[in-house]
């Protein structure tokens, strides 16, 4: 039997030289780390959900082809049922998306600083990732990726619209120049959308190319239950679907899915609505603060330029039992930390305790 150390030789050197995507284990009252909704969703879609999942065997597998949720889904978007494919997350779909379009010589354009998800799966599936900075205000630098549209030719393209973490979002006229001029795909990872009040899939009509990512993670408040849709041309989405397992979804997120966007309008877009409220007094509030520069947002989150060290600010807020996210690791951002947007009193105690702590610096 060979060592264990042999037998990395059979691990992919660009797996070997990633480090894994991963999250401090660390917990606080206060948790703003993970871009979540801050509340629960409401009692009623639990209780409906909950009604539902009891009268239904759980003993038997949930339908091949989740035909009423993307049915669902399709409505909720306004896009054909045929071009959705629902996801464990949309984490799973970038995953199955990728997986269907990226090998060795293939490469996988992206701007950054932006979610690490989509270098680490392409370059774990042996594609090659050209990458884009942001302007310095960090928008999206549209000549520039044009450019390396020309140049590189990309199979895809992974833009994230507002963009984790900056909270930037690409315009219409922008995306409409960067579709015109793609070889390949243009993925829109959506993830925050419902925070900017816009969307790109009414673009879906005119351009076969493009392909919408959404979740139920955020805006939804269903980060627990696991799911994400893809909305694409159905020639698309029938080629993608080979690369996702059988029975990806499982009853429970299938069911709270379909409750949940029943109920959006009445139960949860009017927390969203709180959400984008809150996002602005926090801003004008860190704006105050001397030594604290916020960056405007579309998201439920956003980011903040620190005059002292990022890795300060976060022992310290941990300290007073809030968790923010240090992204000081993160391409151009060495001096910044991001939280998100939390309920009001979460957000009272973050800028409180960031007044005291820019204070004694
Ligand atoms: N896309 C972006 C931009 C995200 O920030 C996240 C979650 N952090 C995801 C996708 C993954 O979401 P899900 O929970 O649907 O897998």
């Amino acid at each position: 039997m060979s060592e264990v150390k042999e037998l990395l030789q059979t691990i992919k050197p660009a797996v070997r030289n990633l480090r894994a995507y991963s999250l401090s284990p660390l917990h606080a009252s206060v948790k703003i780390n993970q871009n979540e909704n801050p509340w629960d969703v409401p009692e009623n879609v639990k209780a409906e959900t909950l009604r539902r999942l009891d009268a239904r065997p759980w003993s038997r597998y949930p339908e091949f082809v989740a035909a009423s949720l993307q049915e669902c889904l399709a409505d909720f978007a306004s896009w054909k049922a045929d071009g959705v494919i629902a996801g464990n997350g949309s984490n799973e779909l970038i995953q199955s998306l990728l997986m269907v379009t990226v090998n060795e010589a293939k490469r996988i354009l992206i701007s950054e600083p932006t979610f690490a998800l989509y270098r680490q799966v392409a370059t774990i599936l042996g594609g090659d990732v050209v990458s884009v900075p942001s302007t310095a205000t960090f928008q999206f630098d549209v000549p520039a990726l044009t450019e390396a549209l020309r140049d590189s030719k990309p199979e895809v393209m992974i833009l994230c619209s507002p963009n984790n973490p900056t909270g930037s979002v690409i315009g219409d006229d922008d995306l409409k120049q960067l579709l015109r001029t793609a070889p390949g795909l243009v993925v829109i990872d959506e993830a925050y959308h419902e925070f900017a009040g816009q969307s790109v899939v009414p673009l879906l009509n005119d351009f076969p190319n493009l392909v919408v990512l959404r979740t139920f993670s955020k805006a939804m408040g269903l980060a627990g239950m696991r799911l994400g849709y893809l909305l694409a041309a159905p020639q698309l989405v029938t080629e993608v679907r080979k690369a996702v397992l059988p029975y990806n979804l499982n009853v429970f997120s299938q069911t709270v899915a379909e409750v949940a966007i029943e109920m959006y309008e009445a139960e949860l877009q009017p927390l969203v609505k709180r959400i984008i409220a809150e996002r602005e007094r926090l801003f004008a509030e860190l704006n105050a603060i001397q030594g604290l520069e916020p960056v405007a947002s579309r998201a439920n989150f956003m980011i903040v330029r620190t005059a002292v060290e990022p890795r300060t600010i976060f022992n310290e807020l941990l300290a007073r039992d809030i968790l923010v996210r240090d992204v000081s690791g993160y391409p151009m951002l060495k001096e910044y930390f991001r939280f998100n947007v939390g309920t009001p009193q979460e957000n009272d105690r973050l800028i409180q305790s960031l007044n005291e702590i820019m204070d004694k610096q």
